[in-house]
């Protein structure tokens, strides 16, 4: 609910919270007009400007000769209640200073550059013996396309397919006219009854329901579990249109850039314009503009990555969080934050709706549906005439493959069926590069990173070696570091660039592309691959778990999944469930049109719950037995758990703060947290660096962070040595 903030006269004492890497609040003097709660501003810091937002008033015991004044107040909207709130809590969950979160929320360069102005041209009164040229013509077009907001003449010109002289020449007959406007352009207004899509009946009626939620006040949360391709999108973009009718604002999270291409697309065709962006690829400019209109509630709909979480909204009336169950949500660095729960949390707070669409939800959110906390729509068939893949299990055991083969000829022969029919078959092995280890075949050892410990992979296309850990590089070196063997390595096992080798070898004729991250130098680069791929570009896709993340072949119809059986070797707590939805989200890549499609899963492992539920399509009673499984071991999401991370530059160092914790444990049991630790970390070094992990438990009651807190307190880090804390970890390594 937007709401009027509290106001600052000029000299009144106020907090402001900067971005600088010190871990409280510092009282500054309001400005001569004053200033409200909320507001960005620039206040001086020893001998800086610095960026700030006016947290509130200040009973700071300070000396008033000593209080600065803040300098100045930044041109954007004043942030809402709810978002300061917002990043208070997401630093006290996550156990981060508060400046690391604001950081978070306002990370465009040039926050503090004055506005610019530039020259847009707009539609005028057309004279009546105008000469209208089919030009001339394309130009108004161009215009009346663009909702009544200018352009400049460059733009226009190109949007309109004419030379600048033309446009010059409608200005001075009066045509158009010219008007100097701020560089931040708001966002073309959203026409809710541009396009309707029909909706199937099962569409139609899930979308009954979830606007009857949306007419209520307050927030609530919505899983939307539908299975692939039945058109979750066209169910949400329903959501996101009652909301904008409400005079609100909605946020869709995607989790791969890569997508936002395709589903600009689709808001267009829905819409009428497109959405506002936010993520790593867009220009510096671009985000200015994004964080200035949407504070001020003229960026309507705005698609982005996780981080678009900590924009200013007005008022945020939903936000969609697309595949909720991907891992990629969880932030890997800096504030560890998961932007599926921040989602949440921040809906909570502006009282607004959230819906989480997956059809492989992760098990948190299926528990919370399943207790009620959140609301469960179903779409159990896929829209229109496409049908779900079936599904097959290829027994790994009776094929006998050489050691360098991994298409079994079963495989071979439905692929080679597809390419002649014309159409496109997959093959799924999550593992980039070409082999997973490289050997030497005089000394036996493998080739390491030379900072962490792990394998270097041999990256064949690239000609180098590359570190998965760190990312380092090397050129592929012909003389074995151990024992000065030449050219005598051996990969072992295979990554996507070795089984399209093979597929080379057996599909002569056929085009082939690999997709894997390391061979896309932008984000733009691999939108068009994929755009390419979907316009049947290829015979056969060869790639890593990029795929599975809701793109549209239609025309696939057959995908071998390598190595099922992959990601159930670790002992990873979510290993199951993690291969389970890898699995069911490739396969259903399959038979996205009118042609069935089936997926074929080569396993030596026929008989283990994860494959047994996909081939028989019992996702419901795999999340059963795995959240039973969890349940009894009072694991996630039935209990909590806070890793803790110690790094070194020698373990010595690390494990001495791990044993100086673990003295002072009864902090922890008396709140009934169990530490588990410390341990050296499953990759002990990474970037030069040795690993000691700690691990806590507790049961749902407890709240962790105030404890660790406490827990923490007192312990002096050396510069050399960090400490992360990461609550509800992802990632055990
Ligand atoms: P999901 O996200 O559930 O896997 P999508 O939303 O991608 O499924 O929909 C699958 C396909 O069906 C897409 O090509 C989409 O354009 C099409 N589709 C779904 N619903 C509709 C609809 N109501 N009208 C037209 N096309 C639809
Ligand atoms: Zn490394």
């Amino acid at each position: 609910m937007r709401q009027d903030q509290e106001f600052f006269v000029y000299g009144s004492l106020v907090e402001v919270l900067t971005t600088q890497p010190i871990d409280r609040l510092f009282t500054y003097r309001a400005p001569r007009e004053g200033c409200f709660k909320g507001a960005i501003v620039l206040v001086p810091f020893g001998q800086r400007i610095v960026v700030g937002l006016v947290w509130g008033s200040s009973t700071e015991k300070i000396e008033l000769e000593k209080i600065k004044t803040i300098d100045r107040i930044l041109d954007f909207q004043p942030l809402q209640p709810e978002f300061q709130d917002f990043i208070w809590k997401v630093a006290d969950y996550t156990v981060s200073p508060l400046y690391a979160v604001l950081r978070l929320a306002t990370r465009v360069r040039d926050l503090a550059a004055q506005e610019v102005y530039k020259k847009l041209i707009y539609k005028g009164k057309v004279p009546n013996q105008f000469k209208m040229t089919p030009a001339r013509s394309r130009v108004l077009g161009a215009l009346d396309n663009l909702n009544g907001i200018g352009a400049p003449i460059s733009e226009l010109a190109k949007l309109a397919k004419v030379s600048p002289s033309v446009i010059s020449g409608m200005i001075s007959s009066g045509c158009l006219f010219t008007k100097m406007e701020p560089k931040d352009l708001p966002y073309a207004k959203v026409n809710t009854a541009y396009s309707l899509n029909e909706l199937s009946e099962d569409q139609a009626q899930v979308v009954f329901d979830i606007n009857n939620l949306l007419d209520q006040q307050g927030h609530s949360s919505i899983l939307l579990c539908g299975v692939t391709g039945s058109g979750k999108t066209a169910v949400y973009l329903e959501a996101i249109s009652k909301v904008i009718d409400n005079g609100k604002q909605a946020l869709v999270l995607l989790p791969e850039i890569a997508l936002t291409g395709d589903f600009t697309k689709r808001i267009k065709a829905r819409f009428g314009v497109s959405p506002a962006e936010w993520h790593s690829g867009i220009s510096q400019s671009e985000r200015r503009r994004v964080w200035k209109m949407v504070g001020r509630g003229q960026a309507q709909i705005v698609i982005g990555a996780r981080s678009a979480l900590f924009l200013p909204f007005e008022e945020l009336g939903l936000i969609v969080v697309d595949e909720e169950h991907d891992s990629s949500y969880k932030q890997q660095d800096g504030v560890l934050y998961h932007a599926r729960d921040m989602a949440v949390l921040r809906a909570s707070l502006a009282g607004a709706k959230v819906i989480l669409a997956s059809a492989t939800p992760s098990l948190e959110t299926w528990n919370n549906a399943k207790l009620g906390k959140y609301k469960r729509f179903n779409l159990t068939k896929r829209y229109g005439s496409s049908v779900l893949p079936d599904i097959q299990v290829i027994d790994m055991r009776n094929e006998k493959l050489r050691s360098d083969q991994w298409i079994s000829p079963i495989l071979k022969y439905k692929i080679e069926e597809a390419i002649d029919n014309n159409e496109q078959a997959l093959l799924f092995l999550n593992r980039r590069g070409y082999a997973p280890v490289t050997l030497c075949r005089s000394c036996g050892q493998r080739i390491g990173c030379d900072f962490c410990d792990t394998a270097m992979i041999e990256h064949r296309f690239q000609k180098r070696l590359m570190c998965h850990q760190c990312g380092e590089t090397k050129p592929m070196p012909r003389t074995c570091p151990s024992c000065q063997a030449i050219d005598n390595f051996a990969p072992i096992g295979p990554g996507v660039e070795r089984l399209a080798e093979e597929a080379t070898k057996s599909f002569p004729e056929a085009s082939i592309t690999v997709l894997s991250s390391d061979l896309y130098s932008s984000a733009r680069s691999l939108k068009d691959e994929l755009e390419s791929i979907s316009r049947g570009n290829t015979d056969i896709i060869i790639g890593t778990q990029l795929i599975a993340k809701g793109h549209n072949f239609p025309n696939l119809t057959v995908v071998g999944v390598v190595d099922p059986d992959l990601g159930l070797q670790g002992s990873d707590l979510r290993a199951a469930e993690r291969t389970f939805q890898l699995l069911r989200q490739v396969s259903g890549r399959a038979g996205r049109n009118d042609k069935r499609g089936t997926a074929y899963l080569q396993t030596y492992q026929p008989q283990h719950p994860v494959i047994e539920a996909i081939t028989n399509g019992q996702d419901e009673q795999f999340w059963i037995a795995e959240a039973k499984g969890r349940e009894l071991a009072e694991m996630p999401p039935f209990g909590r758990l806070v890793g803790i991370l110690i790094s070194a530059q020698n373990s010595e160092d690390a494990f001495e703060i791990g044993y100086k914790l673990s003295k002072k444990a009864t902090i922890l049991s008396s709140a009934g947290i169990t530490l588990y630790g410390p341990a050296p970390a499953p990759i002990t070094r990474v970037r030069g660096r040795y690993r000691v992990r700690m691990l806590l438990k507790a049961s749902k009651a407890v709240s962790m962070q105030s404890v660790i807190k406490l827990w923490l307190s007192g312990l002096n880090l050396r510069k050399d040595i960090r400490l992360v804390i990461d609550v509800d970890p992802q990632s055990f390594l």
